[in-house]
């Protein structure tokens, strides 16, 4: 990997910036899944080892007006994290200034400071959000060294990412970073073959540059969700009550032209009169969706066909549940993934998505795939190909052959 990680430099006694994804699901004040605050824990522990004097932050939420602080300042997230590492985090309720500035100047090495929500300078004309080159200079001149460990910002440009790494001498990766970049980025740039992408979800519309860069880097692409009845139509076939888009049909038919083949839709669905979990479910092939009908699943037949076109995969990208999951009843095709994908032997699997990684997790699989990414947007806007600002912005390693 060319860009630089907390493994490759010295942190005894310096004082690390470390930005981390703590935007965690709050609901009146209380934190209602702390998977984001689990996740780094490697990296914090591994700076508090290295004799580093640490300084946290991260965004929570969006911050628009005053009122918008109370509800999304991260005083409970440090007090998890404190719970979570048995040891205290000086909580600083400022985003900068001189109390801010004498804690940090105050902190020994293996100690913890973590201040406020980034965003809470979004109220000064979006300096955060906007990357106010004040703002990122002034963070920066906090610390000695930077540590990046938000992939799940890192297709924004905001000072707590891009302003501090261009305003400080060392600008290295953290260890969720790093795995985001070689499984994410590996995937896209320098996959192992045969590479096969399974898309999926709500929206063709969501995911249009998803497919026309993965259909250049892909051997397979196999279409299921919402997604699939778009095609469908593009093939003419009848998608009676199905989620569809229509001003989206003539690109799945460009799409599929291009594709020559590459392209695998669905060959069964189950099908349902209305939304409903309770709605009684009859499996129809492909061609057969009654009009009065909707398209709520992938079916058995489908499953068999993507586990042929998976099976001797060595790389496989999943973004986008096969149905409606949050129905149990319609979870089918999404938990037949997760199966065949798990099972596969000597494969990288790579989930990127929100929906699909809560998912997995929710169906039993958090452990069994290579690599659930940790960021939504982020991962999208990876797959599509994009240059990510915030892993532009880390430094690069000195040597820069290809090869590292
Ligand atoms: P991800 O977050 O993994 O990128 P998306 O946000 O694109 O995935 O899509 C997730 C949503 O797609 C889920 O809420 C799921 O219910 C919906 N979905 C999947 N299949 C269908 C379907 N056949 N009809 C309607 N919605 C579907
Ligand atoms: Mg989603």
């Amino acid at each position: 990997m060319r860009k630089k990680t907390i493994r490759d430099i010295q942190l005894q006694d310096k004082t690390v910036l470390m930005r981390v994804d703590f935007n965690v699901p709050m609901s009146e004040g209380q934190i209602t899944d702390d998977n984001r605050i689990v996740q780094a824990l490697p990296t914090i522990d591994y700076a508090l080892e290295q004799g580093a004097k640490l300084v946290l932050f991260s965004h929570l939420g969006r911050i628009k007006t005053e009122a918008d602080k109370e509800k999304n300042s991260l005083a409970p997230v440090a007090k998890r994290l404190s719970e979570l590492l048995d040891k205290k985090v000086t909580f600083v309720s400022e985003t900068r200034g001189p109390v801010l500035e004498e804690a940090v100047r105050n902190l020994k090495s293996g100690e913890i400071v973590m201040f406020e929500n980034t965003r809470f300078e979004d109220l000064n004309d979006k300096a955060e959000s906007k990357n106010n080159p004040e703002l990122g200079k002034y963070w920066a001149s906090l610390g000695d060294v930077f540590v990046n460990d938000a992939f799940g910002t890192a297709h924004r440009a905001h000072a707590s990412n891009v302003g501090i790494a261009n305003n400080i001498d060392t600008a290295v990766a953290g260890f969720l970073m790093e795995k985001e970049i070689r499984f994410i980025g590996g995937a896209v740039d320098n996959p192992e073959r045969p590479f096969v992408a399974i898309l999926g979800g709500a929206k063709v519309s969501d995911k249009i540059s998803v497919i026309e860069n993965l259909l250049t880097k892909a051997d397979k692409i196999l279409i299921c969700g919402a997604m699939a009845y778009t095609f469908y139509k593009a093939k003419g076939y009848e998608v009676g009550l199905s989620k569809c888009e229509d001003d989206f049909v003539s690109f799945a038919k460009e799409m599929l032209e291009k594709a020559q083949g590459k392209l695998i839709l669905p060959v069964d669905n189950l099908v349902t009169k209305e939304f409903s979990e309770d709605a009684e479910a009859t499996l129809v092939s492909a061609d057969s969706i009654p009009a009065d009908q909707m398209g709520m699943d992938i079916g058995p037949r489908t499953l068999e066909l993507f586990r042929k076109h998976l099976e001797n995969a060595k790389t496989v990208v999943w973004n986008g549940p096969a149905g409606v999951f949050e129905f149990e009843k319609f979870a089918g095709g999404t938990k037949g993934i997760c199966g065949i994908l798990t099972g596969l032997e000597g494969a990288t699997t790579i989930i990127g998505g929100g929906d699909s990684a809560a998912a997995a997790i929710k169906f039993g699989y958090k452990d069994k795939f290579t690599h659930i990414s940790t960021g939504g947007g982020a991962s999208l806007e990876y797959l599509e190909g994009k240059e990510l600002p915030g892993i532009k912005a880390i430094h690069n390693k000195d040597c820069c052959c290809e090869d590292c």
